[in-house]
């Protein structure tokens, strides 16, 4: 499967805020956002052009791609099936995104990163109803329990990554059990819900173009 692999940071350094993708570090001082809060490259630190709204929609269709770690084609697909619901758009997007199986096992705490989980997924660790599913996309639904694999309830990323997510608390659309390394996904989220840090309507205008 295609992926992205440039070093992440950078990313979060291209859309001027912190992206989350690593992890642990995104909430030390080891950031670069924090340290260098320019773009990344040799003319990082030059003469910022004011962006044009094309420039500032295709910015945010980027952010959220990257944050959720999906491709174009499928970002399409994303974008094509959230058009069909009913309901806003951009909200529709995002929670097409949210019950992914890799965001899912990212937002129970299975793993520090989005990047991690979809690792943890795609080597067999996770399951869904018990049954195991290796397809980071795989849409999840309410009333799904998604959990370690039992002979996987040892891996020490995963063990660390539950004790902080335990400390920090669990969204209220998702309940989790931390000893037994399992979840329930009790409803789609709202947007409020959603705590990404994105204008989803510039990328419905961006796609309306
Ligand atoms: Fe982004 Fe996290 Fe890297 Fe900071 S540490 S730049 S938030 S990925």
């Amino acid at each position: 499967m295609a992926r992205y692999t440039e070093a992440v940071c950078r990313l979060c350094r291209r859309e001027g805020g912190k992206l989350f993708l690593k992890g642990d570090k995104c909430f030390t001082e080891k950031c670069p956002v924090d340290r260098r809060a320019y773009a990344p490259g040799q003319h990082g630190q030059g003469r910022q052009r004011k962006a044009s709204e094309y420039g500032l929609q295709l910015r945010e269709k980027q952010k959220v791609r990257r944050i959720y770690g999906v491709l174009e084609r499928q970002f399409e697909n994303y974008y094509d099936e959230a058009v069909r619901r009913r309901g806003v758009t951009g909200e529709q997007l995002l929670k097409l995104l949210e019950m992914r199986l890799d965001n899912i096992a990212y937002r129970m705490g299975f793993a520090p990163s989005r990047a991690a989980a979809r690792q943890l997924v795609m080597h067999g660790h996770v399951t869904v109803n018990g049954h195991k599913v290796d397809i980071p996309s795989f849409s999840v639904k309410p009333g799904d329990v998604v959990a370690i694999k039992e002979s996987s309830r040892g891996m020490v990323m995963v063990k660390s990554s539950l004790e902080a997510a335990a400390s920090r608390g669990t969204a209220k659309w998702l309940e989790v059990d931390f000893e037994q390394q399992s979840g329930k996904v009790l409803a789609v989220p709202e947007r409020d819900q959603i705590d990404v840090p994105v204008q989803e309507h510039l990328i419905v205008e961006f796609y309306s173009r």
